[in-house]
């Protein structure tokens, strides 16, 4: 026989189910319901991966796990000692999901399809008796004397449960942090993490498609650096040494408004020393070669092309004959490269929110509000985010596990 308990679960997306099948499957008195603002359950979940889900990482020491979160990076290590990737894992295949593991340890279905995925969630919250209820915004979070909530539609409707788990994801609006607000909560001021750098009119944009398989990139009069490789696009820079720069960098970015200097080292192995002794040996050995045509560095021949042309280098000019001047001129350009950028763009529409509830606020060990008893919290609408890899999922998961299990 069902208990009264009623849990309601605010948000139809990775966190919301994983934490509605959990409490459903640990509780089976419980009575738990997932409330969907939209017509479409798991919308992130299916897009995500580029259709594929890349739903955790193959990282199974948590201490190395947590670096991969540019926020909630200390506080993650006891979210991960109780429900880590192996946790994951277990969970999944378990269920049947396949898993299997890429050379840079992004972990996706062994299918390739983010559908399946989707369908085991969809699955096993029927399996466990979840009612979902979808087109059901919720805009007033009210709670009772006797600690349950009374929860208030957009359309005037109502809903009442003991306890509510909120997992309204990273863009959950001004109105839901605002009843948060009210409530006394934190909210740490939300921005967009995960982003690719314009730089509008550059000519090297025209080289799109060329990527470089390791450089370092700074960002000027900032701590911001990254390493990795770099993809040249239309629209201006993007891969994931940018990619970890603007999560790393994501609020000093925003406080930028977008408009900033990036330097990049398009050979990180070389210091300017090292590359001014290369030039020498070039010199020597290569001397009666066309510099365009001869370069010594493992880049790719349209970017080195573009390097020695906007140098002011001519098609036939020899290394023995590279004038001082235009050798310090291309230098400066391989290894202190500087791009104007304005403006961002979404990677693949990927992106997460940096910020949002503060976790001063909650109780890493339950996800229950230090605020407000029986309300406890999931996924991207707390202050947690992570770069891309799978640890954005991996978030979720552990979270909502722990919120699942503990109310
Ligand atoms: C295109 C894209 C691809 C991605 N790919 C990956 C990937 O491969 N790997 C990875 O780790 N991460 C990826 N991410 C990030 C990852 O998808 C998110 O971090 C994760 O989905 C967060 O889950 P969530 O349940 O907390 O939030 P969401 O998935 O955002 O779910 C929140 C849900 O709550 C609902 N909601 C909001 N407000 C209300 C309300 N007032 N009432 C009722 N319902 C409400 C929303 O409609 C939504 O359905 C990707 C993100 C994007 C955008």
């Amino acid at each position: 026989m069902k208990s009264n308990t009623h849990v309601i679960v605010i948000g139809g997306g990775a966190a919301g189910f994983f934490a509605a099948i959990n409490c459903a499957e640990k509780n089976t008195d419980y009575r738990v319901t997932i409330l969907e603002k939209t017509n479409k359950l798991l919308a992130k979940v299916r897009v995500s991966g580029g259709g594929r889900c890349n739903l955790t990482n193959a990282c199974m020491d948590n201490k190395q796990l947590v670096r991969n979160y540019p926020r909630g990076q200390k506080e993650l290590q006891s979210v991960f000692s109780r429900f880590s990737v192996p946790d994951t894992i277990e969970w999944f295949t378990k269920r049947g999901v396949k898993l299997k593991t890429e050379p840079d340890g992004r972990m996706f279905p062994e299918s390739d399809s983010s559908e399946t995925i989707v369908n085991c969630l969809l699955h096993e919250a029927e399996k466990a008796g979840v009612k979902i209820k979808t087109g059901v915004d919720i805009q007033e979070i009210t709670q009772n004397a006797d600690a349950t909530f009374t929860l208030k539609t957009a359309d005037g409707g109502e809903f009442h449960c003991d306890k509510l788990i909120l997992a309204s994801g990273g863009n959950t609006g001004e109105a839901g942090y605002n009843e948060l607000r009210k409530s006394g909560h934190t909210i740490v001021k939300p921005v967009p993490s995960l982003f690719t750098f314009n730089i509008p009119n550059h000519p090297i944009t025209q080289l799109m498609g060329v990527s470089v398989s390791d450089v370092r990139l700074r960002v000027a009069n900032t701590k911001i650096e990254s390493e990795g490789p770099v993809l040249i696009t239309h629209w201006g820079l993007s891969g994931p040494a940018v990619l970890k720069a603007s999560a790393w960098g994501a609020r000093t970015l925003s406080d930028l408004k977008y408009d900033f200097k990036v330097v990049i080292n398009w050979l990180p192995k070389y210091t300017e020393e090292k590359l001014r002794i290369e030039f020498a040996t070039q010199r020597e050995e290569n001397g009666a070669r066309a510099i365009l045509t001869h370069s010594p560095f493992e880049l790719p021949k349209r970017l080195w092309e573009f390097f020695t042309t906007s140098a002011g280098i001519t098609d036939a000019l020899r290394w023995a004959d590279l004038p001082k001047k235009t050798a310090n001129v291309l230098i400066n350009r391989l290894i202190n490269d500087e791009y104007i950028v304005k403006g961002k763009t979404t990677f693949k529409e990927e992106f997460v929110t940096c910020g949002g509830v503060s976790l001063r606020d909650i109780d890493l060990s339950t996800m229950q509000s230090k605020l407000m008893p029986n309300l406890y919290f999931a996924g991207e609408i707390i202050d947690v985010d992570g770069i891309t890899g799978g640890f954005n999922f991996q978030n979720a998961w552990s979270t909502a596990w722990i919120a699942a299990t503990n109310c």
